[in-house]
């Protein structure tokens, strides 16, 4: 895969030199984005199963209504990016797909979103059960504040494993995280004790230890250094051998970095989806490549 773009500018198609030569940041006035596609979206499987199928999704929070007619189908075991300018409805969309929206008062969602031949809306559903299915990261890890141990183990007694199974599946997550190295030798040590970039891990360890399918991410490096967000983005892509991942984030470097599939919002439309490559080199809409190009957000 070439790591360069084209960028239609006023002076025609011109070609944008991979990030790390990059010395274009102003082409006829137009101030470019250079985005780097990573190996990752070379991986994409185009004929990918559908685990979840998002259908004429609209979302309101009281009479605001934050997305419109919202048709999406999740690639099974690929990393759908979900990017757009801050407000664009990124996160309420990721949080209709577990529901986690229910939990902020005076919402309504419509439409649906089949997952195995289930309406996650319908209201029979088990949302504890859905949640475990459908896990998910938050920005700031938010670790209990119990050891390392216990903050895997909490869920799994919960679901009445023996002690033996616990033990056995606390170092499979830490393990499944690239976590148990860093803390095999601290189990019973405050969580809180880690490092940011380690909460955050140790956050996914306990989403899959519960045995997801799903794993929505929000934005979960933004508040992690460099050195911590290359590993959990290195995560991601281990991760999605065996989960399908919905990733928010507000850096399309990351986007193009670790995802298969790209999602563009604007104002709580779905403006425009595809496999990473082809957003970030030939979007379909002018939206998309007003963004992708920096023009604005
Ligand atoms: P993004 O994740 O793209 O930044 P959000 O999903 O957070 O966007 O927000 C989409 C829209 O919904 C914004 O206009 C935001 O102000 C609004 N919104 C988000 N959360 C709430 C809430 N709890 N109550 C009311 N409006 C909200």
């Amino acid at each position: 895969m070439e790591n360069r773009i084209f960028q239609k500018t006023e002076i025609g198609d011109v070609p944008i030199q991979p990030a790390d030569q990059a010395e274009v940041p102003e082409i006829a006035g137009v101030t470019v984005r250079v985005v780097e596609i990573g190996e990752a979206a070379t991986q994409v499987d185009t004929q990918a199963a559908t685990k979840i199928d998002v259908r004429h999704l609209n979302f309101y929070y009281g009479a605001k209504q934050a997305l419109y007619d919202v048709t999406l189908p999740i690639r099974e075991r690929q990393v759908t990016a979900l990017i757009g300018p801050s407000g664009c409805g990124k996160s309420t969309f990721l949080r209709t797909l577990n529901r986690m929206n229910d939990l902020i008062g005076n919402t309504r969602t419509e439409g649906e979103a089949m997952i195995n031949g289930q309406n996650i809306y319908d209201q029979k559903i088990d949302v504890v059960f859905l949640r475990q299915r459908i896990g998910m990261i938050f920005q700031r890890p938010n670790p209990f504040p119990q050891s390392i141990f216990e903050n895997i183990a909490y869920g799994l007694r919960i679901q009445g494993k023996s002690r033996h199974e616990i033990a056995e599946i606390v170092e499979q997550s830490l393990r499944g995280a690239a976590l148990w190295d860093e803390v095999k030798d601290r189990l019973k040590s405050p969580a809180t004790g880690l490092s940011g970039g380690q909460q955050q891990r140790l956050c996914i360890a306990r989403a899959i230890a519960v045995k997801p399918e799903v794993l929505l991410m929000d934005e979960p490096a933004s508040a992690l250094d460099p050195i911590a967000t290359l590993k959990v983005e290195e995560l991601i892509t281990e991760l999605r051998k065996k989960y399908t991942i919905v990733l928010v984030t507000h850096n399309m470097q990351q986007a193009a970095r670790v995802s298969q599939f790209t999602s563009f919002f604007l104002s709580g439309r779905l403006i425009e989806s595809a496999p990473t490559a082809e957003i970030f080199t030939h979007p379909k809409q002018q939206e998309t490549e007003h963004y992708i190009s920096g023009r604005f957000g």
